[in-house]
C-alpha cells in the first residue's frame, strides 16, 4: 500500500514512501515532532528501515504536504477492509464507536495557501487558517492485544477542513 502513495513533485529525489514509512515511525514510536525524529537521523535503523538515509525534517514536512489524499484513503479503505474481515475490530461495548475531532491549525495574518479559509476578525483584519478534521474508530480491545486505532479517512489537500469519508 505505501508503495502506491504520490505527492505533487514530477521527479522526486526522495520517495514518497520513504517520507510515509518516516511518519509511521514517528506515529509508533510516539516521538512529538519531525524534529524530533530528524535528531535520529544518524541512527543505524533508519538504513535498514527505509533502505536509504533519513530526509531533513523540512524535506518530510514539504513532501507529506503534497501528498495526494486519494491513494491514501484507498489504502485505508484497504486496511480497514481487512482488519474488519478478520475481526480485528470488535464493537465497544456492542457499538460502533468512532470519535469525531475538529483542529484549526496554521493561522497567519500574512501569509496563505490554496488550501487556507479565511475570516475577518473584530479588528478588521483577513485571517489565513486551516482546519483539520479526524474521525477515528475506537474498538474493544481482541483478548491478549492492545486495541487497534484506526483513522477512517483524509482531508483532501485542496480543501482543507473538509472530510471525505474513505469508507
Ligand atoms: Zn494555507
Amino acid at each position: 500500500m505505501i508503495e502506491g502513495l504520490t505527492d505533487h513533485r514530477s521527479l522526486p529525489r526522495i520517495s514518497t514512501a520513504l517520507v510515509v514509512k518516516a511518519v509511521l515511525a514517528v506515529y509508533w514510536s510516539r516521538l512529538g515532532s519531525l524534529n524530533a525524529l530528524a535528531m535520529t537521523r544518524s541512527v543505524k535503523f533508519w538504513k535498514s528501515w527505509l533502505d536509504a538515509p533519513l530526509c531533513s525534517a523540512d524535506s518530510l514536512g514539504r513532501i507529506i504536504a503534497g501528498m495526494e489524499a486519494g491513494p491514501l484513503r484507498q489504502g485505508i479503505h484497504h486496511v480497514y477492509e481487512r482488519l474488519k474481515r478478520n475481526k480485528a475490530l470488535p464493537d465497544l461495548h456492542g457499538l460502533a464507536v468512532a470519535v469525531l475531532d475538529g483542529h484549526e491549525t496554521s493561522a497567519s495574518y500574512r501569509r496563505c495557501c490554496a488550501g487556507c479559509l479565511k475570516r475577518t476578525i473584530p479588528s478588521g483584519q483577513t485571517q489565513f487558517y486551516h482546519r483539520n478534521v479526524t474521525l477515528m474508530l475506537l474498538c474493544a480491545s481482541p483478548r491478549d492485544r492492545p486495541a487497534v486505532r484506526l483513522l477512517l479517512a483524509a482531508p483532501a489537500r485542496a480543501r482543507a477542513g473538509r472530510l471525505s469519508a474513505g469508507l
